[in-house]
């Protein structure tokens, strides 16, 4: 069943306690147990089973982003659905990018915005396409009426058993999207970023513990930590911070297209310290504390939301 704009996306984690509540972090969650699915990419949330928490119901905000304005690539699912909803519960307005076949789960998302009294400005788009990448802040800047937070977390991820199966096309498109990109929207986003803005970059535990079967993708997020560290240094005296999240296995609907091995995803997430997967809205406080003015000596760190991971 799909969900549409009328529905409640969230409303499995309607009971949920808030992330500033007291809790044990072992059982915040269940264990995913995803039943056998397949979706084409880029996936759907309105698909996945079972439903991902993006904090709908289940994140609190404190007034940290008053009358922020805010970019996220990605932004219509999985983590950067759950991104866009903390920071409109913190006070900014976010303009949403994704692919035009998302745009069941981006007027969710939107839905989701406007109940928590900000605006969502949508901005469909192929990250691939070297005009949109520049079209795409500017619309994002006129929308908003500015930008002063970036969040690039668009990205692809196809599973591949071996190098010699691995496509010139997949190849390419995988460094396109999650590196190539990352550095075109950023640069187009300079010229309107002022000092106190934020950039915060997706990156991935994959950078040091790259899978086998993911040779592609891991390689573009160890490249997305070290533009973080340079682009971090190069921004700092301009009153710009640029700093990453590195997520651990995270239930979001790439996972389910091809984004891991068919026969991986029962046990996704139950090697970690903590024995589960974490759920899209425990990262979005990374996000909201690099955003925020409070992580204001925060710069050039990857910040590892892992279930325990050990990471450099
Ligand atoms: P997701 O599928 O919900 O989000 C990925 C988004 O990337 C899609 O919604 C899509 O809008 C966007 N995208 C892909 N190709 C695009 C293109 N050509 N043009 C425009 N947008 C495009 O999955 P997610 O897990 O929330 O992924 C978000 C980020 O988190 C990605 O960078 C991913 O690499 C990273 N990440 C995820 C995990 C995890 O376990 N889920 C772990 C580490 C890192
Ligand atoms: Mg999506």
């Amino acid at each position: 069943m799909s969900d549409t704009s009328g529905t409640r996306p969230d409303d499995a984690h309607r009971e949920r306690t808030d992330q500033l509540t007291f809790q044990n972090p072992v059982d915040r969650y269940p264990v995913v147990e995803p039943p056998e699915q397949d979706q084409p990419e880029p996936g759907l949330d309105a698909e996945l089973e079972p439903k991902t928490d993006r904090g709908e119901f289940s994140y609190r905000g404190t007034g940290r982003l008053e009358g922020r304005k805010a970019l996220i690539t990605g932004a219509d699912s999985g983590i950067g659905a759950a991104v866009a909803i903390a920071f409109a519960k913190e006070g900014a307005d976010v303009a949403l990018n994704y692919l035009p076949d998302e745009e069941p789960d981006a007027q969710a998302v939107k839905g989701i915005i406007e109940r928590a009294g900000r605006r969502a400005v949508l901005l469909p788009g192929d990250l691939t396409d070297k005009d949109f990448c520049s079209s795409l802040v500017e619309q994002a800047v006129e929308g908003l009426g500015g930008l002063d937070v970036l969040v690039n977390n668009a990205g692809k991820q196809i599973a591949v058993e071996s190098l010699e199966e691995l496509s010139d096309e997949q190849l390419t498109d995988t460094f396109t999207v999650n590196i190539i990109a990352m550095f075109r929207i950023t640069k187009a986003a300079l010229k309107h970023l002022p000092a106190g803005s934020s950039i915060i970059n997706t990156t991935s535990i994959q950078a040091y513990e790259p899978s086998p079967h993911l040779l592609d993708y891991a390689s573009t997020k160890a490249a997305i930590n070290n533009f973080t560290k340079g682009l971090g240094q190069q921004l700092a005296p301009r009153g710009i911070r640029v700093n990453a999240v590195a997520p651990g296995p995270f239930w979001t609907p790439l996972q389910v297209s091809d984004g891991q091995p068919k026969e991986a995803l029962p046990e996704f997430g139950t090697s970690t310290p903590l024995g589960r997967a974490g759920q899209p809205t425990e990262l979005a406080p990374a996000y909201v504390f690099l955003a925020s003015p409070e992580s204001s000596y925060v710069i050039g760190e990857t910040l590892n939301v892992n279930g325990g991971s050990p990471s450099p």
